[in-house]
């Protein structure tokens, strides 16, 4: 049965075998297929699905696995007939949009796009099920948003080009995850390839007899020209030997050199959520234009980039995913980014548990709600500590404090400058604006929003499962919580010293430490100004335009067409911290005594070494911590932990 490209083991045909006991025999069984993470059951008969709408999950529940249940291909229907049913059949709320109905032959599934996906699933599967008794093909629905996301339009069409080299790789990946396990006697062992006593670059290679897994592959975009620091240390990574790379988070320290290990011939998967992927191919992508324009060495191209997309598996929060024969992953919600994740291994059939927190924000947001606590186990615990020396703002107090400037600024009929990075906090900025005029704490003025900023706004109303409840439950009421009447989305060529005529205004660009994009041109056109002000809602690196301006610096350089400008800044300068998507001292204090159950072993990463030794010191203090915390490392990069060890 299964594929028969390999000999099987008896691990597997163990669990074929239970798998095929629970097929009734009329819906005509043709094979059995194990496609990445998860196992394909094909049947021919397809109008008599409707008499088994939860049989996948049945059997999911039995072999503890993840099942999908297709048609075999010569039991569908064409696709021409296939979209008519579909169009016909779905209910009028659904809001399907005829024009986009995507057909992915090798994989039998069609991508519907629709105001409310909701009703094409319906309760319980029971409409998707129909169509798929109906039509043969599996609807996986997507959201119609308000403006389109170019980045998912481009992915989707990308990826149903590959189909059917997807199709061949998820399946001889699907054979390397279900292989059988060798060794019996295990142990785990956890190396800093990146990102300890240091912020940047990430990443974490964790091994076990069997398989070897990377956390995060990032790039320390502060030391671009030198390799020996911006990049992880990678001349000890086998990239044949990995059986997969889990990214955490879109963020360039952790995703910024995954398209590098397909340069150099990896060819396994990377797990992200599916905001993640998206938002990832933006950063990436621009990362790749940036450099090429500033002649900056990035060591990969575009091409690299695509063959990432085509190897990429989105997982969701809270799912368990087979990506190894004794590794299981399990993303929780890290609070930091849209679709950050905080990632849970579950070794060796209950070994050990390892929590890697990735960046992580303890907590909640207008955005995102705070990262997760609870999980079945827990022995080692790996926590970022970007924040471990510091204490931020708290969120009400910034949200007042930005409120105030804006108030003030517009008074004096002046321009706000906003400069951000394109995720996270220019929507988080928009949440507070809106409200706030809303509440008429600002009067109605125009809010411009220039620069990635827009693209990455799309792909929060893509996934409002991903925000917090009330961001959530306004967009599933069809509103845009970020793009109201006030705000004006400036696309194209943009007649920027026209906009800053506009005053009183707000202007929110990227990138967020004035070292590029937008935010610079209206910088300059703004410095000048007493009446106009700008406002840093993130951390300023070292070396960067923004931080001079914050340190307040009275007169700038800016280079100009390869000519050095001197700018007199002349404007208000303000800078609120307390927009962090990192936990600060007193919440990562505060999450290693609220994780559930308790790890006996904490590594500290992700912080400069000032901020490790201060949240160590911290930690090792506290006694409720030290009561289950028998060791508190602060590892350096290349070091190992062989965390089995008795
Ligand atoms: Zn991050
Ligand atoms: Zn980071």
């Amino acid at each position: 049965m299964a594929s028969g490209r390999l000999i099987l083991d008896r691990g597997k045909l163990m669990l074929l075998k239970s798998i095929m006991e629970q097929i009734p025999q009329e819906l005509e069984l043709s094979n059995i297929e194990f496609e990445g993470p998860l196992i394909v059951i094909y049947v021919r008969n397809r109008k008599a699905l409707v008499k088994y709408p939860s049989l996948a999950q049945s059997i999911a529940k039995k072999v503890r696995k993840r099942i999908v249940i297709r048609v075999s291909p010569d039991a569908r229907l064409s696709p021409d007939e296939a979209k008519k049913i579909i169009i016909e059949n779905s209910p009028r709320e659904a809001g399907v949009d005829p024009d986009a109905i995507y057909f992915d032959e090798a994989s039998g599934e069609v991508i519907v796009k629709a105001a409310k996906p909701g009703y094409i699933v319906g309760r319980g599967n029971v409409f998707r099920n129909m169509l798929l008794a109906e039509t043969g093909w599996r609807v996986v629905p997507l959201r119609t948003t308000p403006f389109e996301t170019k980045t998912l339009k481009e992915i989707t069409h990308y990826l149903l080009k590959q189909s059917e080299y997807r199709l061949e790789f998820m399946r001889s990946l699907g054979d390397r995850v279900h292989r059988d396990v060798v060794y019996k006697n295990n142990y785990v062992r956890v190396t800093a390839l990146g990102g300890f006593k240091e912020v940047g670059r990430s990443s974490i290679l964790v091994e076990t007899r069997e398989s070897r897994i990377l956390l995060d592959f990032g790039i320390n975009v502060g030391a671009f020209n030198d390799p020996n620091k911006a990049y992880p240390i990678i001349d000890i990574l086998r990239v044949d030997e990995l059986d997969g790379v889990i990214a955490t988070h879109a963020h360039l320290d952790h995703v910024g050199l995954i398209p590098l290990l397909y340069k150099y011939g990896y060819r396994g998967p990377v797990y992200v959520t599916k905001p993640t992927r998206e938002l990832m191919a933006i950063m990436l992508k621009d990362l790749i234009e940036v450099s090429r324009r500033s002649s900056r060495y990035l060591p990969y191209g575009e091409k690299d980039l695509l063959t990432t997309l085509t190897h990429t598996i989105t997982v969701d929060y809270d799912e368990v995913t087979d990506v190894a024969p004794d590794v299981k992953l399990t993303m929780y919600n890290a609070g930091h980014l849209l679709g950050s994740g905080i990632v849970h291994l579950h070794i060796g059939m209950g070994l050990y548990n390892v929590v890697y927190t990735g960046d992580f924000k303890y907590a909640d947001s207008r955005l995102l709600s705070r990262a997760h606590t609870e999980f079945p186990r827990v022995e080692a615990l790996i926590m970022e500590s970007t924040y471990g020396a510091s204490l931020q703002e708290p969120r009400p107090q910034a949200e007042a404090r930005l409120i105030d400037i804006v108030k003030r600024v517009s008074e004096r009929k002046g321009v706000t400058l906003i400069p951000v990075f394109a995720a996270g906090r220019g929507q988080e900025i928009l949440l507070v604006l809106n409200q706030a005029m809303k509440e008429k704490q600002i009067p109605e003025i125009n809010i411009y929003v220039e620069g990635l900023v827009n693209e990455v706004t799309a792909i929060h109303l893509q996934y409002p499962e991903y925000l917090s409840k009330k961001v959530k439950d306004e967009i599933y009421n069809g509103e845009n919580p970020f793009i109201t009447d006030h705000v004006r989305v400036l696309e194209g060529p943009v007649a920027r010293p026209d906009i800053v005529e506009d005053r009183p205004s707000v202007i929110i660009a990227t990138n967020g430490m004035l070292n590029g994009g937008p935010a610079v041109e209206y910088f300059k056109l703004l410095a000048e100004d007493p009446r106009n002000a700008v406002v840093f809602v993130g951390y300023q690196a070292e070396g960067t335009l923004g931080r001079m301006v914050k340190d307040g610096m009275k007169e700038v350089p800016i280079v100009v067409e390869n000519k050095v400008e001197v700018i007199k800044v002349a404007l208000e300068v303000e800078s609120i911290d307390g927009f962090s998507g990192h936990s600060d001292q007193r919440e990562l204090v505060a999450y290693a005594r609220d994780i559930n159950p308790k790890p006996k072993t904490i590594i500290l990463n992700h912080g400069e070494p000032s901020a490790i030794e201060a949240l160590a010191t911290l930690l090792r203090k506290s006694k409720e911590i030290r009561s289950y915390a028998e060791r508190i490392l602060t590892p350096s990069n290349l070091d190992s932990i062989h965390l089995t060890a008795q």
